[in-house]
């Protein structure tokens, strides 16, 4: 079966999705590790539509369900035979691989579906060559518009197209590095490149950009060729773009000629940007933790845990939120503001952390409700920064309501260790 036949099928129109369908997509997502935030951010809905669907406070019509699934990488497809209940439609495991959906879009430039394509598909395959978790990067897909996914950087390129992945853990201010790649409007040109970005380009961040270009051993006669045709596509290029770049690669379309090329040389871009980010900051993407393995962690588990920005899953938030009853277990007095859903906004954050060291202690039972507390945005924001006395007190009590469920959990931890994994003098350092 090719891309197009594949493609054509699943566009039986229904008004509302049947609830199961919208369940079934709920579990893939928290399968994947994902929150609504991140499919969001993934389709490129604001988080209350996802959240109204999700809860069934808002119509889903096909075409909603197909956007959700693509970004979950899967398919919604015609069911061939019979009558289940559930409108005839059922949902596939498939990624297309990014080196077709690329020449499916070379050969087919100004088809109707390249919007979805170029959104949805094309950032999931890219994914899923290079063998990355989606919900470790930032990922930027737009065509010719706004872009979808940053808000901040409110750029429009003129009918290019503009796919970009940023390494969600490491770059949490303005300056970051991306990789990815831009196609001419005319879809006659693709560009794959490594860029900084910053919002203000003074002495300082031409010296960071001549330093990365430095790691990289990239000189600036190597990369005349982008210059040049930054300076004579100066009507669609994006100047952050023509700026920030690192390391580049300019490729009239005609010359690629087929799939393995061009997934060749993204991979070989992946591996560049993933030196880079070791030799400039330290850290290595690629790196897993031998020592945590069979205790059920993923390598995205393993290397949140490295940098110290594991996620609480989904279903023991709830139970926590459920727990709490929402209020704060500081002070069930504290107050909060409306939350996204209408509900009272509090953050569940775990007693001891999930950190390397603690995984390969613990295991799976740190992601359990005994290992999370409810707070007030003020209590948590002050467990994580406050003074070192505020926030002993504030972990002794923690630690005083939850020690009975956690020694049931077979998490025997001493206050003083509880206190030391949470000493916040290093953080910062990434
Ligand atoms: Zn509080």
């Amino acid at each position: 079966m090719n891309y197009c036949d594949e493609y054509s099928l699943g566009d039986k129109q229904i008004e509302k999705a049947p609830t199961d369908i919208i369940t079934t997509l709920g579990m893939v997502m928290r399968s994947k590790g994902l929150n609504q935030r991140d499919l969001s951010e993934l389709n490129g809905w604001p988080t209350s539509r996802t959240n109204k669907i999700m809860k069934g406070r808002q119509n889903a019509n096909s075409k909603d369900c197909r956007i959700m699934a693509r970004s979950l990488g899967c398919v919604i497809r015609n069911r061939p035979y019979g009558n289940n209940g559930n409108g005839d439609i059922e949902l596939l495991y498939k990624v297309e691989r990014f080196g077709n959906l690329f020449m499916h879009l070379k050969n087919c430039p100004k088809e109707e579906d390249e919007r979805v394509i170029t959104e949805f598909e094309l950032p999931i395959s890219i994914v899923n060559l290079l063998r990355i978790e989606a919900t470790d990067f930032v990922i930027s897909s737009n065509i010719g518009r706004t872009m979808a996914y940053n808000h901040e950087e409110q750029e429009s390129i003129d009918g290019g197209i503009a796919i970009t992945f940023e390494q969600r853990h490491i770059f949490t201010g303005p300056d970051k590095l991306c990789f990815g790649m831009l196609i001419s409007p005319e879809r006659d040109f693709v560009i794959l490149g490594i860029w900084y970005f910053t919002d203000k380009w003074d002495e300082e961040s031409l010296e960071m950009r001549f330093c990365y270009k430095h790691i990289l051993d990239v000189n600036d006669l190597e990369t005349k060729e982008y210059d040049d045709f930054a300076e004579n596509n100066t009507k669609w290029f994006p100047e952050k773009y023509k700026f920030g770049e690192i390391d580049s690669l300019v490729y009239p379309m005609q010359e690629i000629e087929n799939a393995e090329f061009i997934e060749g040389e993204m991979i070989h871009l992946f591996t560049e940007y993933c030196s880079l980010i070791r030799d400039a900051l330290g850290v290595d993407i690629a790196e897993n933790t031998a020592g945590a393995y069979g205790k059920g962690f993923s390598t995205l588990d393993l290397y949140n845990g490295l940098v110290g920005n594991q996620p609480i899953p989904f279903n023991v938030k709830q139970e926590v939120l459920e727990r709490a009853k929402r209020r704060c277990e500081i002070d069930a007095e504290h107050v909060t503001f409306e939350g996204i859903d209408g509900k009272p906004y509090m953050e569940v954050v775990p007693l001891i952390p999930i950190i390397t060291e603690t995984m390969i202690l613990f295991g799976q039972s740190l992601n359990s409700e005994a290992n999370a507390v409810c707070l007030c945005p003020m209590c948590a924001a002050k467990l994580r920064n406050g003074c070192r006395d505020d926030r002993e007190d504030m972990f002794v009590q923690l630690y005083r309501n939850q020690r009975e469920k956690l020694r049931k959990m077979d998490i025997n931890v001493s206050l003083t260790q509880l206190l030391s994994w949470n000493a916040n003098d290093l953080k910062g350092v990434l």
